[in-house]
C-alpha cells in the first residue's frame, strides 16, 4: 500500500473522481468518490451535484449521475441509492433493489449503508463533510459503504458492516479493507462540549478529541475516531486506508456543508463488482 499517495484523482469523459491507490489493480471492483467538477449544475451547485434534494433541477441531476455512470462504466439501470438519515441501520442489496432512490422510489427510511454480493449492483452514497466509508474484501465478491457523519461515528456504523460481513457472509476479518474517504478533517471540525462529551464517552480519551484554543470548544478527527472503530473490531491496520483529504479546506474540489452553511451540492460514493 502506498501511503503516501492513498489516492489519486481521475478525469475521465470530464468527470473528476478520486480513487483509492490501494485498489487499483482490482479489476474485478469498480469504485469512486466524486468532486464537484464534470457536471452541468450551476451556482451553489456547481457543478456535479448528485442530490435530488438540494433544489436542483431533476434533468440536471439525472445527466450528472449519466456522466458519472459514464466514466465509472456502469449502467444508470444498476444504481441502488441509499436513504441517509445519520443512523447506522445497513440493507443488502441485490437485483432486486436497483433503480432505487434513482429511477423508481426510494423503498426505505432509514439506510446508512449498503453492501452487496451482486455483480452488476452499483451501491450509492451521498455526501458533504460526512465521512465515506469503502468496504472491500478481495476474493470474496462483496462491496459496502458506509455514510459516517458525526453521529454515525460514534454509533459505529463501521463495526456493524464488519459485524454483518463476518457473522453473515462468513468473510474472514483479515480479508476486509477498508478505504476512509475525503470528509471534513480535524482541522476544520469544530464541536461544541456537548458533542465532545458524546464522543468521551465511546472513545474515551484520546488525543483525536482535542480541546481548542477556545474555551468549550472541541476539534475531533473523525477518520482517526472511524479507523479506531475499525481497528476495535478487529480489521488490521495495514488493510486500512485514510484519505486524509478534508472537503472543508478544499471546497474548490468537494462540497462542504460547514464551509457553505449548507448551500451547497451532494458528492457521490460509488462501488461495484463488476460484471
Ligand atoms: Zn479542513
Amino acid at each position: 500500500m502506498n501511503e503516501k499517495y492513498p489516492y489519486r484523482l481521475i478525469t475521465n469523459k470530464e468527470v473528476t473522481y478520486l480513487q483509492f491507490s490501494l485498489w487499483e489493480k482490482e479489476d474485478k471492483l469498480v469504485h469512486g468518490f466524486t468532486t464537484r467538477h464534470g457536471g452541468v449544475s450551476t451556482g451553489i451547485l456547481a457543478s456535479l451535484n448528485l442530490g435530488f434534494n438540494r433544489g436542483d433541477d431533476k434533468e440536471k441531476v439525472y445527466e450528472n449521475y449519466q456522466r458519472v455512470c459514464k466514466a465509472l462504466e456502469v449502467e444508470c439501470s444498476s444504481l441502488v441509492l441509499s436513504k441517509q438519515v445519520h443512523e447506522t441501520h445497513i440493507e443488502k442489496v441485490t437485483e432486486e433493489e436497483k433503480g432505487n432512490g434513482f429511477n423508481r422510489p426510494n423503498k426505505w427510511e432509514s439506510v446508512d449503508g449498503l453492501y452487496t454480493r451482486t455483480k452488476g449492483v452499483t451501491l450509492v452514497t451521498h455526501f458533504a463533510d460526512c465521512v465515506p466509508l469503502f468496504f472491500y474484501a478481495p476474493g470474496y465478491d462483496i462491496v459496502g459503504m458506509a455514510h459516517a457523519g458525526w453521529r454515525g461515528t460514534v454509533g459505529q456504523i463501521g463495526r456493524k458492516m464488519v459485524e454483518l460481513w463476518v457473522e453473515k457472509e462468513c468473510i474472514p476479518l483479515s480479508a476486509i479493507q477498508v478505504a476512509i474517504g475525503p470528509s471534513i478533517g480535524p482541522c476544520c471540525f469544530e464541536v461544541d462540549k456537548e458533542v465532545a462529551d458524546i464522543f468521551k464517552a465511546v472513545f474515551g480519551e484520546e488525543d483525536f478529541i482535542q480541546n481548542t484554543s477556545k474555551e468549550q470548544k472541541y476539534n475531533i478527527d473523525l477518520w482517526a475516531c472511524n479507523k479506531q472503530v475499525l481497528m476495535n473490531c478487529g480489521i488490521l491496520e495495514h488493510n486500512i486506508v485514510v484519505s486524509k483529504l478534508c472537503t472543508c479546506c478544499h471546497d474548490n474540489l468537494f462540497f462542504s456543508h460547514r464551509k457553505t452553511k449548507g448551500q451547497r451540492g451532494t458528492l457521490g460514493g460509488f462501488m461495484a463488482l463488476k460484471d
